[in-house]
């Protein structure tokens, strides 16, 4: 009998995933908290949420026996002209958590579908209201949207470059970001603002809507703008005339110290992107959030007005059972404080390897995210072994080393992570 790993060699397609280089990889047979655990038994810190989904810790209690009940009770209905209590009691207890303009809620499965749907939605919007002329879009270098065409083409992450000649056109501002002890911030977006207003004055009248992962850009390397800036942009982008769209497919639901990034900012988008955090982990889920005006640019006599988009799985009830068990557990004033815990953990822990470790640069903190870069981007390639080593679950990116542990995560954990990695650099250094 082969080993799990062996059978998936011969089988598997993984995503994100240079086959012929990965290497070993690992195969996980339960997780409880923030742990997960080998076949062998070895447990794993995990350091990152499990691609950044995961909120409470693994296998919550009561996302799982919510999950147990919906499904006893209604797995799945088709949402197209039928409706069920989890989707409809969902957005009402959202509702709430948001800025008041936002108040239709369009499901969908995952992260790149609902910024897929936020862009369809906009360029609609326009197109319905007789301007189809507004057809471009206005998005950040290094920005990350997920890995379908539209999502793609609003991207420019580096991942996709193979596909750009079947991009649509997309105009790139400059990305001012920060990390602690910065002196260059006020010029970097000074500049970014000057370019902005350059393109305004030129494309303004053919741009539908801008696009931005408010506050971090996570896939990128965990790239950080301060929320002032973010604050000028959407005041001279909607001066313009322009739609804004917030990607907060991972931002949301606590991440960046409030439940939304938005918040922080002060701004209000047009229309929100939701997904990753939304079931705390469990099952994919997403929204794309819009204001009644954009909605009611959808409304006619005539079908051809209507968004033609849907997918088999929206709004499943399974999944918007998970997300109301997650979103209650959000709200309990013990998740708050675990949240500002781990971000106070973060401030300390960064600091401990800013004096510990002369081999980093670029760090910064954001909730209950933190991040840093290498100064020898070589040694990036060999890290990940030792981590495993260690028993953490980290996953660098690019030259970028970050922490986005689930809520369950306590301070002394979080201490010994950065012991840990402090450790790790002095021996891959020594
Ligand atoms: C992960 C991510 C996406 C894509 O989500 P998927 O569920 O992986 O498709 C989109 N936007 C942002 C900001 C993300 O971090």
């Amino acid at each position: 009998m082969s080993s799990l790993i062996e059978r998936d060699k011969k089988i598997m397609w993984h995503p994100f995933t240079q086959e012929k280089t990965v290497g070993p990889i690992t195969a996980i047979k339960k997780a409880k908290g923030s742990y997960v655990y080998d076949e062998q038994g070895n447990a794993y810190l995990d350091c990152i949420s499990s691609w950044w989904v995961n909120l409470h810790g693994h296998a919550h209690p009561d996302i799982v026996q919510s999950i147990h009940e919906q499904a006893q009770t209604l797995e799945h209905i088709i949402f197209a002209k039928f409706t069920h209590e989890p989707a409809v009691e969902l957005c009402e207890q959202l509702m709430p958590l948001l800025p008041n303009t936002l108040n239709k809620f369009f499901f969908s499965d995952n992260g790149a579908t609902s910024t897929e749907i936020a862009l369809k939605m906009a360029y609609q919007y326009w197109y319905n209201n007789n301007h189809p002329e507004k057809k471009l879009f206005l998005s950040f270098e290094g920005g990350y949207h997920g890995d379908t065409f539209g999502a793609m083409s609003v991207g420019s992450s580096g991942f996709h470059d193979t596909f750009s000649n079947l991009f649509f056109k997309t105009i790139l501002l400059p990305y001012p970001e920060t990390w602690r002890k910065d002196k260059e911030v006020e010029s970097k977006e000074a500049h970014a603002l000057s370019v902005l207003e350059t393109y305004l004055a030129k494309y303004q009248h053919n741009i539908a809507a801008l696009i931005i992962e408010p506050l971090v850009q996570a896939a990128c390397g965990m790239r950080i703008c301060r929320p002032q800036f973010f604050k000028s942009v959407v005041e001279r982008v909607r001066n313009a005339g322009i739609l804004i769209i917030f990607d907060e497919v991972m931002t949301g639901f606590g991440r960046t110290g409030t439940y939304f990034a938005l918040e922080q900012i002060g701004s209000t988008p047009d229309l929100l992107c939701l997904s990753k955090g939304l079931t705390g982990g469990f099952l994919p889920l997403a929204l794309t959030i819009a204001t009644e005006k954009i909605y009611n640019a959808f409304l006619h006599d005539e079908w051809k007005y209507a968004l033609a988009h849907g997918h088999s799985y929206t709004a499943n009830p399974i999944g918007c059972a998970a997300a109301l068990a997650s979103l209650r557990l959000l709200k309990q004033e013990s998740t708050k404080q675990a949240i500002q815990a781990i971000h106070q953990a973060h401030i300390e822990g960064i600091a401990y390897l800013e004096k510990s470790c002369p081999y980093i640069k670029n760090t910064r903190v954001l909730g209950t995210i933190s991040a840093f870069e290498l100064n020898d981007p070589s040694i990036i390639k060999k890290i990940e072994p030792y981590f495993l080593e260690e028993g953490l679950l980290i996953r660098p990116l690019f030259n970028v080393i970050y922490l986005v542990p689930p809520y369950s995560t306590t301070t002394d954990e979080i201490k010994n992570i950065y012991k840990k990695i402090s450790t790790i650099l002095h021996r891959l250094y020594s």
